[in-house]
């Protein structure tokens, strides 16, 4: 059955200097996936993608997996700037044999990979960095070109199965 999985991340921002950061379009969420039979699969989705790619399990490799970002909202307030995400994927039951676990539709672990663009004004250049899960929070963010902090994590990422 499909189902609709809504992801909210929040990170704080310093007001200056401004380094311009967003949100990329790329995460990475772990699912039950019903194809490989294997339960809490890293799966890659990309904004505007209409399948996503599951890292599989070791030997039986990758795959296309039925799973897509259909709602992508930047917001940004007091300091801080925000995404709210729906994935929403195809979910099915299923009994993990290697793990001896049963499917759920929001994985046991849930755990996310948020990725975000910056550009750096002093050095005129542009970086990356992730946001996840299992980050050991406040988790500071400094500019890999000017060393100036850009971005604080003090909360993990939330999961809400909708409706
Ligand atoms: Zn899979
Ligand atoms: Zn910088």
């Amino acid at each position: 059955m499909l189902q609709s999985l809504e992801i909210t991340a929040t990170l704080t921002v310093p007001e200056s200097p401004f380094h311009n950061l967003h949100w990329s379009g790329r995460l990475e969420l772990s699912i039950d996936c019903f194809i490989c039979e294997r339960t809490g699969r890293t799966t890659l989705l990309e904004k505007g993608a209409e399948r996503a790619v599951c890292s599989g399990s070791g030997r039986d490799g990758k795959h296309y997996a039925a799973a897509r970002i259909s709602a992508f909202d930047r917001g940004t307030a007091g300091g801080e700037i925000r995404l709210g995400t729906v994935v929403d994927f195809w979910w099915a039951p299923f009994h993990d044999a290697k793990r001896d676990a049963a499917a759920t539709v929001l994985t046991r672990y849930p755990w996310v990979r948020h990725h975000l663009d910056y550009y750096c004004p002093e050095s005129m250049e542009s970086g990356t960095f992730s946001d996840q899960t299992n980050f050991v929070r406040p988790s500071p963010v400094s500019c890999q070109h000017c060393s100036v902090p850009i971005a604080e994590s003090r909360e993990a990422p939330r999961f809400r199965l909708l409706a």
